[in-house]
């Protein structure tokens, strides 16, 4: 098993498998974990850098060459995001171009949409193709609780700020909403929340809930059967993202795949997650994972049901 061997990919995680688009090729602008917010819900934990501050977190030409060394992999999408908030790049705007330069493969932002409204980050995104942001809150207090932003984001300039950019943006807008079991299911806050997607306007609304452990225990995950009901009620077409249904093909590791230790370092993932993503077989998988886990290069812990690996920090 050659998962190890790989030569680490610093700034790039992948093809793993996303709900949404695929095989994915994650790009990781911040570094761990460097977030205009504190999701109650996230998964990659706790917030520890919290800022507004845009600069050059990762060196923009070195991630432009492992990009480029990974197309051969041929990922459905290039997406940027990964362990922190992806606009907080200052240099977003010629790693997009210079990715766009290099592939036909769409790139993908994913957002929590929270500087918007700042006119160097809607001219840094134009050249995207898909971007998807987030929205959770229908007022500044649930705002707060969910997202615990950086004191200098309010919620009415963080909602300005989607309905702004969705004018000026050409491509595909995704707008994905998360809900939380007994926050977000209120059906005064469901209304709200479907009047302030109304104005926003997207091209699709993707509802989502807690699937992998939350940074907080607290945050309690929403029934399928209710997501459903509450989509529909959202936005006309909403889905429910569904689980991923990408199965691993039985094949060795393909030349350049990234490991799993690797994958794991940015997200906690079940054995069928890392199979699907990087195209092995789940007994390999189960191998590896057994592997590290004896070595003491990750941990595991259950969620719902399901066993997750993530790695030691
Ligand atoms: S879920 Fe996204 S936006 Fe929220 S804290 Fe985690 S990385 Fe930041």
């Amino acid at each position: 098993m050659g998962c190890l061997m790989n030569e680490r990919k610093q700034y790039l995680y992948g093809p793993v498998p996303s709900r949404r688009l695929g095989r994915s090729l994650g790009v990781d602008l911040a570094p761990h974990k460097t977030c205009t917010y504190d999701c109650i819900y996230c998964q990659l934990g706790r917030t520890t850098n919290k800022t507004i501050e845009r600069k050059e977190w990762v060196p923009t030409k070195e991630v432009l060459a492992q990009v480029q060394e990974k197309l051969s992999t041929k990922p459905d999408y290039i997406t940027l995001s990964g362990s922190g908030e992806p606009t907080l790049h200052a240099h977003l705007e010629e790693l997009i171009r210079g990715i766009k330069s290099v592939t036909d493969i769409p790139v993908a932002v994913i957002t929590n949409g929270s500087l918007l409204w700042l006119p160097e980050v809607q001219r840094s995104l134009l050249d995207a193709d898909l971007i998807v942001p987030s929205l959770d809150a229908e007022s500044e207090d649930i705002f707060q609780y969910v997202n615990r932003p950086h004191s200098e984001i309010g919620f009415d300039q963080m909602l300005a700020g989607l309905r702004e950019f969705r004018r000026l943006f050409k491509g595909q807008y995704w707008l994905e909403v998360f809900l939380l079991n007994g926050v977000t299911t209120v059906a005064q806050r469901i209304q709200a929340l479907r009047a302030c997607i109304e104005t926003i306007s997207p091209d699709r609304v993707q509802v989502n809930t807690v699937v992998r452990p939350p940074a907080e225990g607290y945050a309690m995950a929403v029934p399928r059967d209710q997501l459903e009901e509450i989509a529909a009620q959202l936005y006309p077409g909403a889905e429910v993202i569904a689980p991923c249904t990408l199965a691993g093909e039985g094949r060795p590791s393909s030349e350049g795949s990234d490991d799993v230790l690797d994958l794991l370092r940015r997200r906690p993932c079940s054995v069928a997650d890392i199979a699907a993503g990087l195209q092995l077989h789940p007994h390999e998988v189960a191998k590896c994972v057994a592997r590290l886990l004896s070595e003491q290069k990750v941990r595991a812990h259950a969620h719902e049901g399901t066993q997750y690996y993530e790695a030691r920090l």
